[in-house]
């Protein structure tokens, strides 16, 4: 099969469909891969790597989509590129169709075969190529947490990991699922003092379990939150109800239980947010300060770390694309249930449910 990655035409987006590493895989298979000029050039994956791994680099993205039976992208398609796709083409990405008819329509007039990486599921019931994206957020959110209480950046001056002698800095994290996990991680690496809250029971054993007692679990009730909210010099939101718009679990009034200078961050703000003052912020204006409390919100936090995040996505990505390429669409769709699952378009038809209840198609 022939097998495209255009370079990504969103604002500030650096991530890139296949990393050289990823192509290398693809052609050993047997596939040829088209990789658009300069795709990768801005997080460290020169042309040359990409000629190396045995890509074959096309100057714009009209070859790309005009060349290729399966492209392979990370952000949904512009009207732009939708524009380009065609009937039978595979189109490999993320879609989040439910709260865009334009490039739904776009994408059902195309008629290409359209499979969402948000939507392919695993044997556990998780969603495995939304997990890594999940995972760099959850990491990240701790950086964020420490880079703001420094007092230049208006923050408490606290250190997270303390010193020998002097106490470390406490973190609350609400949420024990991807994100959660990877934010108490990284938060228990730097010697931080970690308390985390979920709704679940059994999430909270296995997480005491993994963690050794090195964390501390709490049944999160409002009541639980608003003393964590006294102790706490960084708060990270990583709550998901599925479906669901974010639960407001800290409300402004509660913002006067806090340290000034403590930090919130609302990983969760891409489903509304679960603090009542956050609103959505971008890398380049991160944070902002309501009633003494920075507030970090935002909304695509992997592509702060484009590098690491595009090699987490194709090592998610690769074994759907290998498949995908050495069966083609029809049989590793009937072969595989979970990646059968990703099939949001197909020839003209809208074919994942929610997507055709929200937006009134057919299904
Ligand atoms: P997940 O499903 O793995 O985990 C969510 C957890 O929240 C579950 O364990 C659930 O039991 C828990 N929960 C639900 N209600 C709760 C409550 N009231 N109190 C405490 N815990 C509660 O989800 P995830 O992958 O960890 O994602 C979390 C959020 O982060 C999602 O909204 C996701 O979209 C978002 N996210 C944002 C970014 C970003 O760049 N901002 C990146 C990745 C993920």
């Amino acid at each position: 099969m022939r097998i495209g990655v255009p370079k990504e035409i969103k604002n500030h987006e650096y991530r890139v469909g296949l990393t050289p590493a990823g192509v290398k895989e693809l052609h050993g298979h047997g596939h040829e891969v088209l990789v658009q000029a300069n795709a990768g050039t801005a997080i460290g994956f020169s042309d040359q790597q990409y000629i190396a791994a045995g890509a074959r680099i096309v100057p714009d993205a009209a070859a790309v989509f005009g060349e290729a039976d399966m492209i392979i992208k990370v952000k949904e398609p512009q009207p732009v590129e939708c524009a380009m796709l065609r009937p039978g083409q595979i189109l490999f990405t993320y879609l989040h169709l439910a709260p865009d008819p334009e490039q739904c329509r776009g994408l059902v007039d195309s008629g290409a075969i359209a499979i969402a990486y948000e939507t392919v599921t695993d044997a556990r019931g998780g969603l495995p190529l939304l997990a890594p994206m999940s995972e760099v957020a959850g990491r990240m959110a701790i950086q964020a947490a420490a880079r703001a209480l420094e007092k230049s950046q208006g923050g408490s001056g606290v250190l997270l990991g303390g010193v020998p002698g002097v106490a470390p800095g406490h973190v609350t994290v609400i949420g024990g699922g991807v994100v959660g996990i990877n934010a108490a991680r990284m938060a228990a690496g730097l010697g931080a003092d970690v308390t985390l809250l979920d709704r679940s029971l059994p999430r909270l054993k296995e997480i005491d379990n993994d963690f050794g007692g090195r964390i501390k679990t709490l049944y999160s009730t409002q009541d639980a939150i608003e003393n964590e909210l006294r102790e706490a010099d960084a708060v990270i939101g990583a709550v998901l109800i599925p479906g669901a718009a974010a639960p407001k679990l800290v409300t402004r009034a509660m913002l006067a239980l806090m340290k000034q200078g403590s930090v919130l961050v609302d990983v969760a703000i891409d489903q509304g947010g679960c603090f009542e003052t956050s609103r959505a912020t971008t890398h380049q204006d991160p944070t902002y300060v309501v009633d003494g409390i920075t507030h970090y919100c935002v909304a695509n936090m992997p592509g702060g770390v484009a590098r690491t995040s595009t090699m987490a996505l194709t090592n998610a990505t690769l074994p759907f694309a290998v498949a995908l390429a050495n069966k083609g669409w029809r049989q590793a769709l009937r072969d595989d249930i979970h990646l059968r699952n990703g099939l949001n378009v197909c020839e003209g038809k809208v074919t994942y449910a929610a997507v055709a209840q929200d937006l009134g198609y057919v299904y």
